[in-house]
């Protein structure tokens, strides 16, 4: 039995603010495993749910390739996978069954598996592969080839046997990725993301990993595939794949979809040497945290490489709030880090997160000022999610009865107990957009009067916009002093 059928389960159509948004990023961690079976020997395809309508979709591909294996494996490096949605849980299952239906042996990697293998061995699946899987994947497969019946001796998986569940001992994690083949990046349609990108961001990203897990223990944070460990590819390894990348796809920008992205040190330095000499022109993106950006030398090296974007862990600007995070970094740092990369120009942006256990309004306040008086390049808010295997999940978990997930990355639901009512903080979402992009527009307005031969078109419309999020921002504040009493 050699043929694989491979799929994951993010359907961007079923997560509305994303399908509207129309950025789509590739399953990466779909591609590194294809790619693996595929080198020793497997006959591998997949069913990318990317741009599908519909989980039944699955069902042409499964009968023409007469799949033996049909390996659901998401992406585990994309943050829209981790947050465990429940439209492509149900996605996921409808395809599990679609699968074994047609006989086929059905294996399953996820975040959302790997805290609720119950939940899909249930459903049908055979086997569960717990954490980061690709060497799993391929020893059970090889397992099941032999007709081995035992499946005790493969680290990292969860399955079924005589009625009841079995867990093997938890996997090692892999420490040379440079062995890892390249993604299959030829079994995705790339003009489908390429199409959709160009159409609504003008360029086109694509997405890659140079590194796994994070060694930091910010207690909210999930990390079921690649965990607190942190291992790195050289940075010839990654040139490599960028040049593929850009003689392959005409790719403009990178997503490095790292946890934390350059934190072995010289390495940052060393990728930066080696874009200049193989003379790599593009932009990327990163994520990173305050507390590690506060070096010129390496926001330096960031700029020489091309680093145009990154996206800090700033949560809140509330030092008690950062603390009961458990977060370990200062609020000075996050100012520190954001007035250093814009003196490199580099493009702050901030990850900001509300409704932490012990919140208050004066610490909402104090974030919202953070905000307005730094200006990040962007700003992503979120509201506490808590995700099994988490201190945050341990403290709050009696509460999420009624509900313990969202079901697409646009609902914010807050499913605890806490300060405000959930619609407060819904209300509190769309506040913040209004009143940083006020203040936007005036810090352009300033800038208009001190720098007029500066002016362009971009800048005339912020500063036009005010005209929209002034008022608007007013009666959102009126709106949220409601809701708060
Ligand atoms: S630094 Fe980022 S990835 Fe690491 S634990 Fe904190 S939030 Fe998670």
């Amino acid at each position: 039995m050699n043929k694989i059928l491979f799929s994951h389960s993010y359907f961007l159509r079923f997560d509305p603010k994303q399908w509207k948004i129309g950025l789509p990023y590739a399953p990466l961690g779909t591609l590194y495993a294809a790619a693996l079976l595929r080198d020793n020997g497997y006959q591998v395809n997949l069913f990318d749910s990317m741009f599908a309508k519909s989980a039944d979709e699955i069902i042409e591909p499964l009968e023409n390739t007469g799949a033996d294996f049909f390996v659901l494996y998401d992406d585990g490096f994309n943050y829209l996978t981790k947050m465990c949605l429940t439209n492509m849980r149900e996605a996921a299952f409808k395809m599990i069954h679609r699968a074994k239906e047609r006989g086929c042996i059905v294996i399953i990697s996820s975040s959302d598996s790997t805290d609720h293998y119950k939940e899909y061995l249930e459903q049908g699946a055979d086997f569960i592969l717990l954490g980061e899987a690709e060497i799993a994947l391929l020893e059970l497969i090889q397992s099941i080839n032999k007709k081995e019946n035992d499946f005790s001796p493969i680290d990292g998986i969860a399955f079924s046997q005589h009625g009841s569940i079995m867990k093997t001992k938890r996997r090692n994690v892999l420490k040379d990725l440079d062995a890892l083949p390249l993604p299959a990046w030829d079994l995705v349609n790339i003009d489908l993301y390429k199409e959709s990108w160009k159409k609504n961001a003008g360029y086109f990203s694509m997405n890659m990993a140079t590194t796994r897990g994070c060694p930091f223990k910010c207690n909210w944070c999930a990390k079921p595939i690649y965990g607190n460990r942190y291992n790195s590819r050289s940075p010839e390894n990654v040139i490599k794949e960028i040049k593929l990348l850009k003689e392959k796809f005409d790719i403009d920008h990178i997503w490095f979809c790292d946890d934390i992205f350059g934190l072995k040190p010289g390495w940052v330095n060393a990728f930066a040497d080696l874009v200049e000499k193989e003379e790599i022109v593009f932009k990327f993106k990163i994520q990173c945290r305050a507390d590690l950006l506060l070096q010129e030398n390496y926001i330096k090296d960031l700029a020489r490489a091309g680093c145009d974007n990154i996206w800090m862990g700033a949560e809140s600007g509330s030092q008690k709030i950062l603390d009961a995070m458990d977060k370990g970094t200062t609020v000075g740092q996050i100012y520190s880090a954001t007035n250093l990369l814009k003196k490199h120009h580099i493009k702050p942006s901030f990850f900001i997160q509300f409704g932490y256990l012990g919140e208050t309004k004066e610490d909402i306040e104090k974030t919202i000022r953070m905000i307005n008086e730094l200006l990040p390049h962007e700003i992503g808010i979120s509201v506490s999610y808590p995700l099994p295997g988490t201190v945050f999940y341990e403290k709050v978990k009696q509460d999420l009865i009624q509900k313990s997930n969202w079901t697409d990355s646009d609902e914010l639901a807050l499913m605890f107990k806490n300060t405000y009512q959930p619609a407060f903080y819904r209300q509190l979402h769309r506040y913040v957009h209004k009143s940083y992009r006020t203040h936007l527009a005036l810090a352009n307005l300033l800038n208009l009067f001190s720098h007029p031969l500066k002016t362009n078109l971009k800048t005339l419309k912020k500063i036009s916009s005010a005209i929209y999020y002034l008022p608007a921002a007013y009666f959102d504040k009126l709106k949220l002093q409601q809701l708060g009493k």
